[in-house]
């Protein structure tokens, strides 16, 4: 009930505020995104490593949930070997990218693609899961939500929606989505990494720094969302808390696609055991996903104004 409640009023929050950048606020689907986030954070998907079986069955459900939303389609695989640099060793990570492509009202021109990772860190020697609810089960629902949404009410432009592989170990399966699948044609990327594990409701939009027309477009999709949206840790003088290259958005800012990153602070539970469903705060995670989904949205609505094309170095 107290989703019910949730979900109209952010509903009723989205139709009263006047604003203009989106034509419709959709209510995101909050009973879908939580039973994926529990699904693949439940101890028998043994914390999703890559290269492992466990890591499989997550694609395997991801892949079912997607065709499911999708009029039986399922997600196009993208296997790869990649070698990643770490400490000065190189090893050699395999991992399988889902990739479906929605087609947009307007298809052939910019691009808007969506993403999350669905690998994490796996067990420990003696057996002890690292489940990965918020890191990061809580942006591959928030994913499946947008993929529902944007099947029901289609996009105006060309969309992926990619769940990406290994990016625990060096953003493997980002570089190489976007060595094999970036062509010349404008775009913005959107990552969805750690985004419900917040009792606060802060919850951090990083990229704007770099595009500031973003900015009004993500501001005018949270406004109504009971969540405090704050822009930043996408400056050189972050430091540490400079974001633009800590997770998959990474591999698109290197070649100079405008990115979009939703998610919460460093907290108690990262990359620990702990980081489990039942310590997920739900009402933030609902919130999260509703603006994840709007944002979504109102990026495609935004699209010819905002995508540019890759460049061979950061601008
Ligand atoms: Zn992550």
């Amino acid at each position: 009930m107290k989703q019910l409640l949730l979900a109209s009023a952010l509903f009723l929050a989205a139709c009263s505020s006047g604003q203009t950048m989106t034509k419709e606020a959709s209510t995101a689907d909050l009973a879908l995104a939580t039973e994926v986030m529990r699904a693949l954070s439940a101890d028998d998907m043994e914390g999703r490593l890559w290269g492992t079986q466990a890591n499989a069955r997550a694609r395997a459900y991801i892949a079912a949930q997607a065709a499911a939303l999708n009029g039986g389609l399922m997600p196009e695989e993208q296997a790869f070997t990649r070698t990643v640099t770490r400490d000065g060793e190189t090893f050699e990570v395999t991992g399988t990218n889902l990739i479906t492509t929605l087609p947009g009202r307007e298809p052939g021109g910019p691009v808007l693609e969506v993403m999350a990772h669905f690998d994490h860190i796996g067990m420990t020697e003696d057996g002890e899961i690292y489940n990965g609810a918020d890191d990061n089960a809580s942006g591959v629902g928030a994913l499946l939500a947008i993929l529902k949404d944007f099947t029901q009410d289609p996009p105006e432009h060309d969309i992926n929606v990619v769940w990406l592989d290994t990016e625990e170990f060096g953003l493997a399966g980002a570089y190489e989505y976007v060595a094999a699948r970036v062509d010349d044609r404008p775009r913005v990327a959107m990552n969805l990494d750690m985004i419900a594990q917040n009792e606060d409701g802060q919850i951090y939009m990083s990229g704007s720094h770099h595009t500031p027309a973003l900015r009004p477009v993500v501001e005018a999709a949270a406004d109504g969302i009971p969540l405090r949206l704050t822009f930043g840790n996408d400056r050189p003088e972050d430091g540490p808390d400079d974001w633009s290259m800590a997770s998959d958005h990474a591999a698109f800012h290197t070649v100079g696609i405008p990115f979009v990153y939703l998610g919460v602070a460093d907290h108690a539970h990262y990359h620990k055991t702990t980081d489990t469903f039942e310590t997920i705060p739900l009402d933030t995670y609902h919130a999260a996903v509703q603006l994840a989904v709007n944002t979504a949205r109102a990026l495609d609505e935004n699209l010819d104004a905002l995508a540019r094309p890759k460049a061979e170095t950061v601008p």
